[in-house]
């Protein structure tokens, strides 16, 4: 059923700046071109279904890589656009653009590949993911290829004494006046709910903390309903504890890498090189096989993803090997399922908190 929720959803990818980021995102749209390009002797031949097509950038790259047919979904006006995108392209013998939800259309026959940019922020927000489940379940082939195939969401404890002095202590003394009045009402303007923004590897405190693990293959509408996970960290650094880091990366693997070097993918397995010897050899294929991986790490090159930040009201002073230790449940909200509610419970040092959020 389409609610009113999601027609102003599909109203939101209806403008040309939201698109325009998002293809900007080199890291992005590269990753995508070379997971295409990485898969292209699978792709090539075959019948791809792109869920969310948006301008149909995605399409376009499968059709190049030698797709026999490209049916490219979208519910959004966008689709008008890349309707016309694929005419000017001359490649209306092979992308199919249609319009309307994944939920909805027909595909009169089964795919082999399924390729869709779906992550939000956080990776959960906008609830995307069960539209491409819906994609799987209605017209994959057993077997098939879904790309990105694994996605993972972290977490991690971090210091940012920066922000916390622009938008809090930043009150205490404005002009030579004291206006620690507002700092109740500047805490929360500032950390009520979910913030979206850019740190480095050096607000990080620990390692990061797998929240969910999602294998596109598997993964069940169900199951995205509600993310629950206890984690437990030991601070590598004595450090003001400001909150949590939210980001997440995705992985291009084929249906069947598991632990396996013998891929069904010729790209990724006939790399042998007579010049080199037995260890060379395989340190080639190790090399050639990595997985492709888009990463929203604060540590790597930044995307228009950020990170999503959990801020504390007011921070914990931590000591080096702190436990900070907790759980994280997020939701699909109950109003509008594309929103998410966040509950967070935390403790260190002999105390304990809790923390809801919304994210919309
Ligand atoms: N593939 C494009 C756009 C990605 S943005 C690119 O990579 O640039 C996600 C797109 O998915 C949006 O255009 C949105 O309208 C569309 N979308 C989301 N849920 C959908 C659904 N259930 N059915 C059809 N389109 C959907």
């Amino acid at each position: 059923r389409c609610t009113e929720f999601d027609m102003a959803y599909f109203q939101s990818y209806s403008h040309v700046g939201i698109h325009e980021e998002m293809i900007k995102d080199n890291v992005r749209t590269e990753t995508y071109r070379a997971a295409i390009m990485r898969h292209q002797n699978y792709i090539a031949g075959k019948v791809v279904v792109d869920v969310g097509c948006g301008t149909g950038i995605l399409s376009i790259f499968c059709a190049l890589a030698g797709a026999k047919r490209v049916y490219a979904v979208d519910a959004s006006e966008i689709a008008v656009q890349a309707s016309e995108v694929v005419k000017a392209n001359n490649l209306t013998d092979k992308v199919i653009v249609l319009h309307g939800r994944v939920e909805d259309v027909n595909i009169e026959e089964e795919v082999d590949v399924i390729i869709s940019e779906w992550m939000g922020y956080m990776l959960l927000y906008e609830s995307m993911l069960g539209s491409v489940i819906t994609a799987r379940d209605r017209w994959l082939k057993a077997g098939g290829l879904i790309l990105p195939s694994h996605a993972t969401l972290y977490m991690a404890p971090v210091t940012h004494p920066d922000r916390y002095r622009e938008s809090i202590d930043f009150w205490r003394n404005v002009y030579g006046i004291d206006m620690s009045a507002m700092l109740p009402l500047a805490k929360q303007c500032a950390f009520e709910e979910p913030c979206v923004e850019t740190i480095t590897g050096e607000n990080v405190l620990t390692w990061p903390f797998v929240v969910k693990y999602v294998d596109c293959y598997t993964v069940t509408i169900k199951e995205l309903e509600s993310v629950t996970s206890k984690y437990r960290f030991e601070s590598m650094m004595r450090a003001p504890l400001h909150g949590f880091a939210f980001w997440f990366d995705v992985e291009f693997n084929g249906p069947a890498i598991f632990a396996s070097n013998h891929l069904p993918y010729p790209s990724q397995s006939s790399s042998a090189d007579p010049n080199l010897n037995g260890s060379d050899q395989r340190k080639k294929r190790a090399k050639s096989d990595e997985a492709l991986i888009l990463s929203t790490a604060p540590e790597d090159a930044p995307t228009h993803w950020q990170q999503t930040l959990i801020y504390f009201y007011d921070p914990i002073e931590v000591q080096q090997d702190q436990i900070i230790e907790g759980s994280i449940t997020i939701s699909q909200s109950k109003e509008n399922s594309r929103f998410l509610n966040i509950h967070l419970e935390y403790a260190s040092g002999g105390r304990s908190y809790v923390k809801e959020s919304v994210m919309r």
